[in-house]
């Protein structure tokens, strides 16, 4: 087949999938056809140039990420119009692996959200069924890497934004260990809890970005080289996977943290929904035929993890977000009478209502006066779960958890509250809390969607929970939506 012919196929494929799904706000399509073009020339044998498992391919890019050139609107109205004038060091250094960033994807406003219903850009649908959400922040990301038309994306995770998207869409989603990956070009939600993080059509893609991204950056004063001897980022092809020993939640202890993070509401997020919990018990099955061991552990401030989250997201969220007053960023009322009302003006036209609910509620908990009674307390229930994971992690290499109570929820009345979404967060944030690396894989569909499980790993310890996802694959292959053609190869 000719290069243009194949061009012309995977540009036919991708506008047919966009106009379903709307994952990018940005789209470079001559990029991606002439990728897909260079892939399959490869594949089949015509071009050998590829040296490095991400040369030529392309990328996508959550809206808050910066990527020279494109714009970066973190879905919201107060940036839309902006340009960046330079790269991420995440974007930068899988460029200079020869990968392509072809795009941006659509958000929740700020990186604040379950669904992605919250970007002020409009909605993105879940390639499984078009009616539910992709789920978010970083649901853009997740759907065009479901639909086939990038082999993966970047995505923040500050509170599960990429392995909750990942699992609604039946892809793979990585949150990598605090300060692993550069945060430079990554515009701030809360700045302690978050990752630039990676979605990928398998766990061994994921490797090869997270090997590409990863290491010191002097521009990012928290980002960290991984210490000797931490797991291998190698190919998993002509070694061994080690068998873990992974520690599991018993139901009642998630039964009792699920209703104690609804505070007691019988709401979809007060307990597992069947098939999700059906897919935990499959997991740990196939886990234990892969040659695991499983043994049960407990992490009793687990149900601490919601409300200690949203108070330290949401308090650092007003402060990050106090430079977009129309004068250092954002897009400024064309006239205003002095400066009060050209920073209100600014911000009333320019934040949706949950990104200015939780300003709201960041500026609450550090009102003078009362950070002992919320700010300090929600830090040192931190520290309690950063020393209960330690503790579960000192006598086994992974904890298994569900990612989410539900598969991925419909819109308005069939969906999940906006209370009832912030509670389900309890499985993903609890990581961001402690700073640990998680992944999230696809183990199957159940009812036509899919489902999911993810492995908490020590610091550093990627490469375990990567190797476990991947021999996973290779029993369980992952399911595609109807209509998903392989583009892009193995990894
Ligand atoms: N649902 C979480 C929130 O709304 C996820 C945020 C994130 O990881 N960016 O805060």
């Amino acid at each position: 087949m000719s290069r243009t012919v194949l061009q012309d196929g995977f540009s036919a494929y991708a506008g047919a999938w966009e106009a379903r799904i709307s994952a990018f706000l940005q789209r470079d399509a001559d990029a991606l056809a002439s990728a897909a073009a260079l892939v399959a020339e490869r594949a089949a044998g015509r071009d050998q140039s590829a040296a490095s498992p991400l040369a030529g391919l392309p990328f996508a890019v959550k809206d808050n990420i910066a990527v020279a050139g494109m714009r970066l609107s973190c879905g919201s109205r107060l940036l839309d119009g902006l340009v960046s004038p330079y790269s991420a060091t995440s974007v930068a250094r899988l460029v200079a692996a020869g990968a392509v960033p072809a795009g941006k994807t659509n958000m929740d406003e700020f990186g604040m959200g379950s669904s992605t219903d919250c970007s002020a850009f409009g909605r993105t649908n879940n390639p499984w069924d078009e009616t539910r959400v992709a789920g978010g922040s970083s649901g853009g990301s997740a759907a065009a890497v479901a639909a086939g038309l990038v082999p993966f994306a970047l995505g923040s995770d500050t509170g599960g934004s990429v392995r909750q998207p990942a699992c609604f869409c039946g892809v793979v989603g990585l949150k990598p260990t605090y300060g692993a990956v550069s945060r430079y070009g990554l515009v701030a939600y809360a700045s302690s809890l978050e990752t630039v993080g990676v979605v990928a059509d398998g766990a061994a893609r994921a490797r090869s970005v997270l090997a590409a991204m990863r290491g010191a950056d002097p521009l990012d004063q928290t980002s960290v080289e991984a210490p000797a001897g931490a797991p291998t980022l190698s190919p998993l092809s002509g070694r061994e996977a080690e068998s873990l020993t992974i520690g599991v939640l018993s139901a009642a202890s998630v039964a009792k943290a699920l209703a104690a993070s609804a505070d007691g509401e019988a709401s979809a997020a007060g307990m597992l929904e069947p098939e999700v919990e059906r897919a935990f018990e499959d997991a740990k099955d196939v886990l234990r035929s892969l040659g695991h061991r499983l043994v049960e552990t407990e992490l009793p401030s687990l149900k601490y993890g919601v409300p200690a989250y949203y108070t330290i997201a949401t308090a650092e969220a007003s402060a990050n977000l106090a430079r977009f007053d129309g004068i250092r960023y954002g897009n400024r009322p064309a006239y205003s009478e002095n400066h009060d009302e050209l920073v209100d003006g600014t911000r009333d036209a320019g934040f949706g209502d949950e990104v200015k609910l939780r300003i709201l509620l960041g500026t609450f908990v550090l009102r003078s006066g009362f950070q002992d009674r919320y700010y300090l307390r929600a830090q040192r229930i931190r520290a309690g779960i950063r020393r209960d994971f330690e503790r579960a992690l000192s006598s086994c290499d992974a904890i298994l958890m569900p990612v989410f109570p539900t598969r991925a929820f419909g819109r308005g009345d069939a969906g999940l509250s906006p209370f009832a979404q912030k509670a389900a967060d309890l499985f993903t944030c609890c990581a961001n809390l402690a700073g640990l690396p998680a992944l999230a894989f696809p183990t199957g569909v159940s009812g036509g969607l899919p489902v999911g499980v993810q492995l908490v790993g020590r610091a550093f310890g990627e490469g375990l929970l990567l190797d476990a996802a991947e021999g996973y694959e290779a029993a369980v292959p992952i399911a595609r939506p109807e209509g998903y053609r392989a583009y892009w190869g193995k990894a």
